[in-house]
């Protein structure tokens, strides 16, 4: 089954649980809009590439498209289909007013020079400016992009508007009207959320050992959160493979080895406590926590028996398949869903284009200020929405989002 047919599907079971209008589950099986274009860009060799992108606009029933720019080998439509139709739920789950759109350009860019990257960026923005603005869609960073990239969307927008408009898009650098707590919102929201669910399901307890797949943005700032806090974090990995410290790591260490060798699994020395290890072993250590943070489909029905956590908190989109969600359930697994827990992303997002449309500054603390009882008042009514229909927190998620949607969409569509 495709990543959007897994999504639909798990759209239908918690349709039928909450018992959801028909029409309005159909309005939320399909995207609103779809869009691939191919736009070319001259390489550094004088040699000219046409490079495919995607941008889909699931569902705008409570506000603006948004949702991030993904470049990646594996992009393709039904991955864009499915990240948007998450946007869509995840902007509901947090009760914040956007609906769900996400992009992506099929490209390798750790093969582009600086100069390729931004030419590709500019060309695939002028590809997508008919259907962007802070009033309509507002991209983001997502896999491999990051605030330099939005920086270039920005002025290319801009140059096509004739006009500078900030607001067409997220996760920019804080001197580029960006948000002061952005690049670590995604990690904080998770935190604040498993933080909140230990203490309402009596599982705090000092030296909770937590295992992280995928040591980029949203793992590595959660590793270093969940330290401070106190939990003991055993195991990281990144797409090179992973490192396994049996008396701990220090995450701050290892993003400063990571940075000089490439890999999370090059940064150990023989004879110390650590080892490296394989991306599958990872997922399958002995730990409380496993964080996922990668990319969609880790724990597939392939591995779900085989993993040992007692909770997963899902930072990536999709990282657990719908086959595996039944295996873990059936195991005591608790999954955090992906779309409470990296929330606080699209959440910050929120108060960065608020700040651009106001020309307003918020502080590091305004901001965390603000972002803390989202995610608490969003984790409280998924909980209770699981407690009332005798769900899971993903089943329990989804009817929180649906049931948002369904009124928006019954008072805009008169059904
Ligand atoms: P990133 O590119 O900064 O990090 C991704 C990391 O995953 C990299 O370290 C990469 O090496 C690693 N990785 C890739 N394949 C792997 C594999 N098979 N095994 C182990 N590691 C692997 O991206 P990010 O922004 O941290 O996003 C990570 C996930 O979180 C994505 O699913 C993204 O959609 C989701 N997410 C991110 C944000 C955000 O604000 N950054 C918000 C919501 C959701």
């Amino acid at each position: 089954m495709s990543l959007f047919q897994n999504t639909v599907k798990r759209i239908q079971e918690a349709a039928q649980l909450m018992d959801l209008d028909k029409d309005v589950e159909r309005i939320l099986s399909v995207p609103e809009r779809i869009v691939e274009v191919n736009f070319p860009v001259k390489m550094d060799s004088g040699e000219l590439r046409v490079f495919q992108g995607f941008r889909v606009q699931h569902n705008s029933a409570r506000g603006p498209f948004k949702g991030g720019i993904r470049y990646h080998t594996q992009v393709d439509m039904d991955e864009v289909k499915a990240l948007s139709t998450w946007m869509t739920l995840k902007c509901a789950v947090v009760n914040i007013p956007l609906g769900g759109g996400k992009g992506g350009v099929m490209v390798d860019p750790k093969e582009l020079s600086p100069k390729e990257l931004e030419a590709l960026t500019r060309a695939y923005t002028r590809a997508i400016a008919p259907l962007i603005g802070p009033e309509i869609d507002v991209p983001a960073p997502d896999v491999y992009t990051n605030a330099q990239i939005m920086g270039w969307m920005v002025d290319e927008y801009s140059k096509v508007r004739g006009m500078r408009v900030p607001g067409v898009v997220t996760g920019k650098a804080l001197d580029n009207g960006g948000s002061q707590g952005r690049d670590e919102a995604t990690s904080q929201g998770g935190v604040y959320v498993l933080r909140e669910m230990l203490k309402d399901y009596g599982l705090n307890k000092p030296g909770l050992t937590v295992v992280v797949q995928g040591f980029g943005n949203a793992g590595s700032h959660v590793a270093r959160m969940l330290a401070e806090d106190g939990f003991e974090i055993i195991g990281v990995s990144d797409s090179k493979g992973g490192l396994y410290c049996k008396k701990g790591l220090h995450p701050t260490e290892a993003l400063i080895c990571k940075t000089h060798t490439g890999s999370v699994g090059e940064c150990f020395t023989a004879g110390d406590t650590c080892e490296r290890i394989t991306n599958e072993q990872l997922l399958e250590l002995e730990c409380d926590i496993l964080v996922l943070s990668a990319l969609e489909n880790q724990i597939t029905e392939k591995n779900a028996a085989k993993v040992k956590a007692k909770i997963i908190l899902e930072l990536a989109n999709g990282p657990v398949s719908l086959e595996a969600d039944g295996i873990l359930k059936k195991n005591g697994v608790l999954v955090i869903p992906d779309i409470l827990a990296n929330a606080g992303g699209v959440t910050v997002s929120y108060f960065e284009l608020l700040q651009n449309l106001a020309h307003e500054t918020w502080t590091a603390e305004e901001v965390a200020k603000k972002l803390e009882p989202v995610m608490v008042a969003a984790w409280k009514d998924v909980d209770s929405t699981a407690k009332q229909y005798k769900s899971t927190l993903r089943e329990a998620a989804y009817i929180t989002a649906m049931k948002r949607l369904s009124d928006a969409i019954k008072l805009r569509q008169g059904l």
